[in-house]
């Protein structure tokens, strides 16, 4: 079910699936009774109330929402909350986590950080959003994503999104131009104060995770981060 689970502050937990949690996404041709049924598995695996987790129409925008306990699930590739369970569904992009420390108790956040959501500072935005809510002492997981030795792009790609983010700038380990998603999300985040205490592994060369370069149709896995006592 979890490549990777921890409690990473007192009450504050956050993990990423493997594909034995199978596929979480219901826009990818899935029968959606069964990726609702697997959501409803990776609750209760996480000790969370059915249907509690929220996930978000992502469409490599740059939209953050402030979710509410009656926010309906949005169109955007960022949610905040204080304290509601959030979920970021990826297959080669970087589904990040983020808590942050608030008198109120914790803010936290799930970004869907992709190649335009890097080079469009989402994890900038979602970042911002977190700190207009009181948060302070804010940290950073990166779920698994495709690498920088892995992510083959155009040149010209590679040039435009390097002009935004020079850290991205790669090559792949085949010797061809290449985008570094992970190290461009770093940068970011430790140039706005935030510190990434987690990198997860590549899902193009490891076959327990989904990659939609290695297989196109593909499942997506989840990263989730929730408040519990
Ligand atoms: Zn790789």
């Amino acid at each position: 079910m979890f490549l990777w689970r921890t409690e990473v502050r007192p009450g504050v937990s956050v993990a990423f699936t493997d594909s034995h949690a199978g596929n979480l996404a219901l826009h990818v041709g899935d029968n959606p009774a069964d990726v609702l049924q697997r959501r409803q598995a990776l609750e209760h695996a996480a000790g969370l109330v059915p249907g509690s987790l929220r996930f978000m129409e992502q469409v490599h925008g740059t939209a953050v929402e402030m979710m509410e306990p009656d926010t309906p699930a949005p169109t955007a590739d960022a949610m905040v909350s204080q304290g509601l369970p959030l979920a970021v569904m990826v297959a080669d992009c970087i589904p990040a986590v983020l808590v942050g420390e608030a008198p109120g108790g914790p803010v936290l956040a799930a970004v869907h950080a992709g190649r335009p959501g890097i080079a469009n500072g989402i994890l900038l935005a979602a970042v911002g959003k977190m700190r207009a809510a009181g948060a302070a002492n804010i940290c950073a997981w990166l779920g698994p994503s495709i690498c920088g030795s892995c992510y083959e792009v155009p040149a010209e790609l590679r040039a435009e999104v390097a002009a935004q983010v020079p850290s991205t700038w790669s090559t792949t380990s085949w010797g061809t131009p290449a985008l570094d998603l992970p190290a461009g999300a770093r940068s970011q985040l430790e140039a706005a104060g935030v510190s990434v205490d987690y990198a997860g592994p590549c899902t193009l060369e490891n076959e327990q995770l989904f990659s939609y370069r290695r297989s196109g149709t593909t499942g997506r896995l989840a990263g989730i981060v929730w408040s519990h006592e």
